[in-house]
């Protein structure tokens, strides 16, 4: 089986929702995503490494992505009970955290793609408190940044790779994504 549908496949078995392969020439960057996390919105500017300030600077964060030719895409969608479902909000970023990280690290222990640069939807939730800014990150290996961080516009990620950003009323979508290389 062609490595690209063995992976989105294996995404679709471990719990992801919808999977696909983008081209990384196909991904739009803007620094105004980067923006948008300054103006705060989310609560987390400057207070986890794997956010801005912190991240990096957009520049260096696209040319890290387009370093590789090829990233999975990732989407998990959840149902609210309404658009004020707090609670489900919460669940649905816990299992999208829960399957990207089932997801990453299968394809890490079973040395599938390698080397890779994976980025997930929100701030980093690998530690209860991140150890911001007074020690550095204790587990870098595990650390993820968000898509949003990198600068990318996840409506254009998803539609470009044929997923529905927009997954009907009540619904949350979050996305990640793993870059690699399809020929080494
Ligand atoms: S692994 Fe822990 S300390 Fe490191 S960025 Fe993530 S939450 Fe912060």
């Amino acid at each position: 089986m062609p490595l690209n549908n063995f992976i989105t496949d294996l995404a679709i078995k471990l719990g992801a929702t919808r999977s696909a392969i983008v081209k990384a020439s196909d991904i739009s960057f803007s620094a105004s995503f980067r923006d948008l996390c300054e103006m705060n919105t989310c609560g987390k500017f400057n207070t986890n490494w794997m956010c801005p300030p912190a991240v990096g600077p957009f520049e260096d964060l696209k040319n890290q992505v387009l370093a590789f030719d090829s990233g999975l895409v990732i989407q998990s969608v959840y149902f609210l009970e309404d658009s004020f479902d707090y609670e489900g909000m919460m669940n649905a970023m816990a299992i999208h955290e829960k399957t990207f990280r089932l997801i990453l690290d299968h394809i890490k222990t079973e040395h599938l793609l390698n080397p890779i640069l994976a980025l997930n939807a929100g701030s980093c939730q690998y530690c209860e408190n991140c150890t911001f800014p007074g020690k550095d990150c204790p587990y870098p290996d595990h650390a993820l940044a968000s898509v949003e961080s990198y600068g990318i516009d996840v409506t254009a990620l998803v539609t470009a790779c044929g997923i529905p950003y927009n997954n009907g009323p009540a619904s949350v979508s979050n996305v990640g994504m793993i870059m690699f290389n399809s020929e080494i």
